[in-house]
């Protein structure tokens, strides 16, 4: 038998969203990818990185995403540290501030990541539940765990908790509070202003979803210095590579493209959340680049099967706090036209 640490012997590991072997056959509407290509400054930059310079390494320092960051946000370069995907800080955060047998909490139902990447760390995980009015139900007036993760806008629900009710979790949370913000920049607020106030406070970000940059793995976190030069410590020394360094640099700085796809994206969500409710589903307001939404039969895996038949992916979920539901990411108005017509059929 190999010596395997028993908590990995224990653990099932994260399973992440179908990806069908022919993504062009489908309309993919299950991972809340952006339906629009990346910045065409994007593929310049890369085209233009992708040559005989590759023999080298990357900058360890990632100086020029972090640049552009940091004028962007309006912090300083040393509260910002880059990443190869936000799941690689979500998995730092966890090494750097929850030892084995340390707690963990985030909110159920959120991103279960959260939980494998404890699992693999050794650490305990606490689950906080949601109350119809989707507050967070008994959450303690003083949270001891090593660290809390606040997904805001909410995933897969895709509602945000109030503004005023977030700044006070930092001062009920003695550990961090790491606020998961992948899907921020399609909601009306955000909590970036709370990293400068509360020094236990780390916002997390992704490439993936408003940068359309899934494929090339980028994510950021912003907290104060501290924080930030300890993340630095544990991060793969290269987490970025060349080509993913100059293609966040220059998606970081065409600001009106990145605009352009954001408020495209809002736009068909709103749109797409009527269509849904004049079918009598019942959906959640979202903040995100999906919307949780109900049949009158509150039965997603017949939603599901039923677009997944007629060549549109969804994601239903086995959880029997989001049965009843299906998450569906927001693509193009031609592929949000098609996805009713489909789920009119399917009635
Ligand atoms: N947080 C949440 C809430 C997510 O839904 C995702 C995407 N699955 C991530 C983080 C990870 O994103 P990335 O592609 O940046 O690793």
């Amino acid at each position: 038998m190999i010596p395997l640490r028993r908590n990995i012997k224990e653990m099932a590991g994260y399973v992440p969203g179908y990806q069908p072997a022919d993504a062009a056959a489908y309309i993919k509407l299950n991972t809340n990818e952006n339906p629009y290509p990346p910045s065409p400054r994007v593929l310049e930059a890369i085209m233009a990185e992708a040559g005989e310079g590759l023999r080298r390494y990357p900058d360890a320092a990632s100086r020029a995403p972090l640049e552009a960051a940091a004028r962007l946000y309006d912090f300083p370069p040393d509260w910002i540290v880059m990443a190869n995907g936000s799941d690689e800080l979500l998995n730092n955060l966890i090494r750097a501030f929850a030892a084995e047998g340390e707690e963990i909490a985030y909110v159920h139902p959120s991103y279960s990541y959260y939980a494998t990447l404890a699992e693999i760390q050794g650490a305990r995980v606490r689950t906080f539940g949601l109350t119809a009015r989707l507050e967070l139900d008994d959450f303690p007036a003083r949270y001891e765990g090593k660290l809390f993760f606040l997904t805001n806008p909410n995933a897969p629900l895709g509602f945000c908790f109030p503004r005023e009710f977030i700044e006070e979790l930092a001062g009920r949370v003695t550990g961090m509070l790491v606020i998961d913000e992948a899907y921020a920049d399609f909601a009306e607020e955000h909590s970036l202003d709370l990293v400068r106030r509360h020094e236990n406070v780390v916002v997390t970000r992704t490439f993936s979803k408003s940068y359309s940059l899934a494929g090339m793995r980028l994510g950021l976190a912003i907290a104060r210095p501290e924080v930030i030069a300890a993340l630095n410590k544990i991060r793969d020394h290269y987490n970025l590579d060349r080509l993913a360094q100059v293609a966040a640099a220059a998606a970081l700085r065409d600001q009106d493209y990145f605009r352009g796809c954001v408020e495209n994206i809002r736009a068909t969500r709103e749109w797409f959340s009527n269509a849904l409710r004049e079918l009598g589903y019942e959906v959640i307001p979202s903040q995100a680049n999906f919307v949780f939404a109900s049949s009158p039969d509150r039965n997603g895996e017949r939603v599901y099967q039923g677009l997944f038949d007629r060549n549109i992916l969804v994601r239903y979920f086995t959880d029997p706090l989001l049965a009843h539901g299906v998450r569906i990411t927001i693509g193009t108005r031609e592929e949000m036209e098609k996805t009713v017509e489909a789920l009119r059929d399917i009635r």
